[in-house]
């Protein structure tokens, strides 16, 4: 054994568990954090340095090719937070630490460098007049004649779409630009010019508890229960203030489709002197690797993000925010199946800064931690101003004559609300026109080949498509079975109700908001401004519509279909359902009129249902709550999910037996808490040609979970393990399709 103070411990981007050491012949050593190029077999790698100077067990280390990076892209205390995260997931450290890094990075791209941009002519109003046919470089012109802008704010105004244009004027010398060397922040925050929103006694009450407790040395996270339309958002801006004035940054942590341009615009606008960036999947790389970066530095005083922002690197992070904190979108549910929510609260302990989770209706976690006074407890419980709460009416569905699933009942309430001119949204968590297409003759129907599953018919696109592969297929008008002339379908999706409504009010614009129709750039934000110009329109969507939206002129919303949620064998599933329908509820009535809730149902009676009516969300979550703990399911309980497929039925099958009888010997002889489940079939057996299994494992205790996956993995990673298998572990699932 060397002793040698020149070694670096390297992640590199594999699913490994253990890092790689290496030598380092150039003197001094990269810092923690740092990226450097490294040789792995016959192969060049970019990696992580999470450890240097120490003394290796190994004799001979091949040196590093070369140091990626001047400073460090991960601090001390995001590198901690990340390896937490793979000891607690028990996933690849390789692929924890590269899942934080944008791609540009992960490639080994150099970072940016920043510029700002300046004006540098003359006269400002020659320039505009030389340039008035070319409509963006006008724009540009405009923006930097009020002040200087870095290419991370032009990214953030401009959504990317800058660089072309502004080359154009630099061509043309009105404008250069110049390296930025990152600044020390000032911690003065300007205000808008607009009036600001005078805030209710509740919300008052609400920010001075607040910042009582946010002064506070100890480290306490917030949950914020505030019903729909209660100016949850205003309190989020004002706590942010608050950090951004003691100079450090925040984090604003949204669902996947949270981020509507309303939203982002709500932040800037407030914020009018800092620099508010966005970090979601509708960005392109370029755009990404400068927001990111931008945290990095500093540059950014405000980053809002969906899940993956929770790894974003900081300065120096001040507070975290989760807004619909109970969104299933903050679990990833590929690869490294990690919670942001749970990562975002491990972070701010790490940091002892303040976190603020917010919902109408938080998840039952968050509640029972509220309870146990782990959290602090923050309730807004009006709407500000006159704004009522609306009011909800079941409809009984077997008593009416449906179409295409609405009721004659609801038809007449839509008619009602559109003459007086208003708006009406309909809520149907279900896309396509069918979800069966079947012949009525020889009993045909369309599967689909590569799972165990109908295909949907969407009819404008003369298709049935898996909404479980995608796999796709024409067809026609016969059956391609008995060639009767005349197929027929069962069910209904929104495109089906869509046409439903085109027939029914052929004067009133219908807008349908789904995958389906909003898949091309751009298509969402112009079906919302539509809806947002005020004028009667009548809204048909999926669960794309249930966040964040605040529409005045909204008035009516109708529930369709939710009595196959109401009978779902997952455990969950009433817990989400409960969640949407509080979550669609309430975008009715945000404007002057009072809102009305149309539910659709052939279970009147339900009782999940009329609690929820009747006393809402807290006292349905309180009996989740109780039949949890009768379970010792989660949040009580603590479970993880290993699911294992392949094309063949056997192996994933024959995988999960064998850990299973291995590791039950050590179950019995420990007497351990641990339960073990299965295996048995996933809910969708067969996906996309590969078999599916799952074994759920669970636990009393946390950390007996913990001390059985460490065996289950290592179990794993001496097991032989056909080619053709593949795995995952889930810790804390909330999926089990
Ligand atoms: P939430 O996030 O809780 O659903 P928002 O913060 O989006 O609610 O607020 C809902 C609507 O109420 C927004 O249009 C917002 O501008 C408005 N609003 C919030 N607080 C006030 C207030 N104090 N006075 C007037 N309007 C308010
Ligand atoms: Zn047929
Ligand atoms: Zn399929």
């Amino acid at each position: 054994m060397t002793k040698t103070p020149t070694t670096l411990r390297v992640v590199i981007p594999r699913p490994l568990y253990q890092a790689y050491d290496y030598d380092c012949p150039d003197l001094p050593l990269p810092e923690l954090g740092c990226r450097v190029r490294v040789p792995l077999g016959p192969h060049s790698l970019v990696g992580i340095i999470i450890e240097r100077g120490f003394t290796s067990d190994f004799d001979k280390l091949r040196p590093i090719e070369s140091v990626l990076d001047s400073s460090p892209l991960f601090d001390d205390s995001l590198l901690e937070l990340l390896q937490w995260a793979s000891v607690y997931y028990h996933h690849p450290i390789g692929e924890v630490l590269f899942a934080a890094l944008p791609k540009r990075l992960r490639k080994g791209l150099p970072l940016l460098q920043n510029f700002v941009w300046h004006l540098c002519c003359d006269d400002i109003e020659e320039a505009k007049q030389q340039n008035k046919r070319a409509k963006r470089q006008l724009e540009l012109l405009e923006q930097l004649a009020q002040h200087s802008l870095t290419e991370a704010q032009l990214t953030s105004l401009h959504l990317g779409k800058w660089r072309s244009p502004m080359k154009a004027l630099a061509a043309k010398g009105l404008v250069r630009r110049e390296l930025v060397i990152p600044e020390i922040k000032s911690g003065s925050v300007e205000h808008p010019n607009q009036k600001l929103i005078t805030l209710s006694d509740e919300q008052e009450n609400c920010m001075s508890q607040l910042s009582e407790w946010l002064a506070a040395e100890d480290f306490k996270p917030t949950l914020l229960h505030g019903i729909t339309g209660s100016g949850k958002t205003e309190i989020y801006l004002r706590a942010i203030k608050a950090v951004l004035l003691q100079g450090k940054q925040a984090l604003l942590m949204i669902p996947e489709i949270g981020l509507t341009p309303q939203l982002f615009q709500r932040f800037c606008d407030f914020f009018p002197s800092q620099t508010v960036v966005a970090l979601h999947s509708g960005l392109n790389d370029l755009q990404r690797a400068q927001n990111w970066q931008s945290a990095n530095t500093g540059e950014a005083d405000v980053v809002v993000g969906t899940r993956s922002s929770i790894f974003c690197g900081f300065h120096n992070l001040g507070m975290i925010i989760i807004d619909e904190e109970h969104d299933g979108s903050f679990k990833q549910q590929e690869g490294f199946h990690y919670h942001a929510r749970d990562l975002a609260v491990k972070r701010a302990s790490q940091l002892n800064i303040p976190i603020i989770l917010g919902s109408a209706t938080p998840a039952l976690e968050t509640l029972l931690n509220a309870q146990r006074k782990r959290y602090h407890y923050l309730l807004l419980n009006q709407r500000p101003g006159t704004r009522q709460r609306p009011k909800t009416k079941l409809i009984d569905t077997r008593d009416q004559t449906l179409e295409a699933g609405v009721s004659r009942k609801l038809l007449a309430e839509i008619d009602h609300h559109i003459r007086d001119q208003n708006q009406v949204m309909l809520f149907l968590n279900r896309r396509g026109f069918a979800p069966v297409l079947l012949c009525s003759k020889c009993g045909w129907h369309a599967t689909c080949p590569a799972c165990d599953s109908e295909m949907t018919f969407h009819a404008a696109r003369h298709k049935v498509i898996c909404h479980h592969c995608d796999y796709q297929k024409t067809v026609g008008a016969s059956c391609p079975s008995c060639h009767h002339p005349q197929l027929s379908t069962q069910g209904h999706g929104t495109e089906r109700v869509e046409n439903l409504l085109c027939a029914h009010f052929p004067d009133t614009t219908v807008v349908r908001i789904d995958r389906d129709t909003t898949s091309r750039k751009g298509e969402l934000d112009k079906k919302l401004s539509l809806v947002r110009s005020g004028e009667p329109v009548i809204l048909i969507g999926t669960q794309m519509l249930t966040k964040g939206h605040d529409f005045p002129k909204l008035t009516l919303v109708g529930i369709l279909d939710i009595d196959q949620a109401l009978f779902s064998a997952d455990y969950r599933a009433q817990e989400q359902l409960a969640q949407q329908i509080v979550q669609v509820s309430g975008r009715a009535g945000r404007g002057d009129k009072t809102g009305l809730v149309v539910l659709q149902t052939s279970q009147p009676e339900h009782p999940m249902l009329n609690q929820l009516l009747a006393q809402g969300y807290r006292a349905v979550a309180q009996q989740f709550l109780t039949e949890r703990q009768a379970w010792n399911y989660p949040p009580f309980g603590h479970q993880a999910l290993i699911r294992a497929n392949a094309p063949q039925f056997e192996i994933g099958l024959a995988f999960l037996q064998a850990l299973k009888n291995d590791l039950k010997i050590a179950l019995e002889e420990s007497q351990s808490d641990i339960r073990l489940m299965g295996p048995m079939p996933s809910p969708l057996e067969k996906r996309a040609n590969r078999y599916r299994y799952q074994l759920l494992i669970s636990a009393t205790r946390r950390s007996s979970l913990h001390c059985f996956l460490d065996q289950l993995i290592s179990r794993i990673r001496t097991v032989k393990k056909p080619k053709e298998l593949r795995y995952t572990l889930d810790v804390d699932p909330t999926n089990f399709m």
